[in-house]
């Protein structure tokens, strides 16, 4: 049983991500990288293109670069014959200028010749020799030897089989606004665009420690009270998963001052500080007066099931400056963050508590938790008061696909125990089930709202 000091109103959920959220003034600072490099993060300034897209009319299509008046009268019984005076490859422009009666063969891409206002595509020309005799049949390989002229079999209106310059985009057009994305199609039209550098911000540095007497890097003899930490290496994953830069802070004793050296030689640098185990209130867990030491603690209990304790502070940067060099001005606080030990705990605080904080940091739009339904197939229980997210498993089809009922619901079983200790249960789990804090449990067929895991 809890003292009655040690007990406060439990926190929401929300209140508790909206507390995180407010304490996060801003994005961190913008720096320019490549629109490649830039994947995954958020652009802290709108990219502007530097060029037209096309950059000059150019041919959608291998043949010939023509005169569309000329084609007017063709057809396969009266084809129009054009004398072909050159090529036009991709990469190269065109003295030659396409007058009256006359053709450049043209390859996808290359710039349309002066004088020319439409392409015929090879399929629809013969070539012809110097002599006006047919040297090959319609639609002959366009990278062949040029032939003398070429007989056209149909029409062609002005702008056919062209790509006109700024079509795409105009030089001086805004084509991402702030705040967007770096999705690979982002890069791409970013790069389209002329743009070498984009601005985005910074990833957040997260610093990653594990406490605990018993915890043993995984891989060393545990001897006979030792255990393997999952929480270090899991929680580097997910911040990598997440889009930020882990570092690795190593393993703290059960002891104040091994705490605080740790923290204190990260928080210079880090933007966030993550620490699992040593949150509760047992004589060993020294995570709070840690926090309290470096910065302040701003939250403790949250109703969450699992994951409380959990805590919350904001530490001012020691050194003044960040990774990049620059003044602290413009930079938020460390973020601390200490989540429960239990691996399950763990991972599931950092998905609910600390992966929006990383994304607000990013500069990237508010995260949608749990924006889908599904029905259990079995009973669940939990504690009264407090949201559970249970571990679960989609129903799938033979191929692996989600399966939804006529609601486009998710049928849902559990991925195994719901202990918060059972990490086999978590990673054979797609998704969350949300259950609210008002009921102590749910029946098979109640419908739930789901959070699925590992879905950016
Ligand atoms: P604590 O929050 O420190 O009370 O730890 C709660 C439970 O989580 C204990 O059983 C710990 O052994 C376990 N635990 C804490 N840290 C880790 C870790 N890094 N890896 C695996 N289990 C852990
Ligand atoms: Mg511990």
């Amino acid at each position: 049983m809890t003292a009655p000091t040690e007990a406060p109103a439990l926190r929401s959920v929300e209140e508790t991500i909206a507390a995180i959220l407010a304490a996060i003034p801003g994005p961190l600072p913008a720096e320019a990288v490549s629109p490649e490099r830039a994947l995954g993060r958020y652009l802290a300034a709108a990219a502007v293109s530097r060029t037209d897209l096309p950059p000059w009319d150019n041919s959608a299509m291998d043949g010939y670069a023509v005169r569309a008046h000329d084609t007017t009268e063709a057809s396969a019984a009266s084809p129009v014959t054009l004398r072909v005076i050159g090529e036009v490859r991709a990469g190269e422009s065109s003295a030659l200028a396409v007058g009256q009666g006359t053709a450049l063969r043209i390859a996808t891409g290359a710039p349309l010749p002066p004088g020319a206002d439409a392409v015929v595509p090879v399929e629809l020309t013969i070539p012809l020799d110097s002599s006006g005799r047919d040297v090959g049949p319609a639609g002959r390989d366009a990278t062949g030897p040029l032939p003398a002229g070429v007989r056209v079999q149909e029409p062609v209106p002005a702008g056919g089989a062209v790509r006109a310059q700024g079509s795409d985009l105009r030089a001086g057009d805004t084509v991402l606004a702030p705040g967007s994305a770096m999705t690979p199609a982002a890069v791409a039209l970013a790069a389209g665009a002329g743009l070498g550098e984009v601005a985005v911000h910074r990833r957040p540095l997260v610093a990653v420690l594990a406490t605990g007497d018993e915890i043993r890097a995984a891989g060393l003899p545990l001897g006979p009270a030792g255990i393997p930490d999952a929480n270090g290496p899991g929680l580097r994953a997910l911040v990598a998963a997440a889009g930020a830069n882990p570092l690795d802070l190593g393993i703290a004793r059960d002891r104040l001052d091994d705490v605080e050296s740790r923290l204190a030689g990260a928080i210079p640098e880090a933007d966030v500080v993550i620490v699992s185990g040593g949150v509760s209130v047992g004589p060993y867990d020294v995570v709070r007066s840690a926090f309290q030491a470096v910065g302040r603690v701003d939250l403790w209990r949250v109703a969450v099931q699992p994951g409380k304790p959990f805590a919350f502070g904001v530490a001012e940067r020691a050194g003044g400056m960040d990774a990049g060099g620059r003044g602290d001005d413009a930079l938020p606080p460390v973020l601390l963050f200490g989540l429960p030990g239990n691996p399950v705990s763990t991972a599931v605080t950092f998905e609910l508590f600390v992966k929006p904080a990383l994304r607000k940091l990013s500069g990237g739009p508010a995260m949608e938790h749990a924006d889908d339904r599904g029905v259990l197939t079995e009973p669940v229980t939990k504690s009264r008061g407090r949201r559970a997210y249970i571990r679960v498993v989609a129903d799938r089809d033979s191929d692996g696909r989600v399966r939804r009922d006529g609601s486009g619901r998710v049928s849902l079983r559990l991925a195994g125990g719901q202990s918060s200790h059972v990490l086999s249960a978590l990673a054979a789990a797609d998704a969350l089930a949300v259950v609210p804090e008002g009921v102590d449990g749910l029946d098979v067929g109640a419908e739930v709202a789901i959070h699925w895991l590992g879905r950016g």
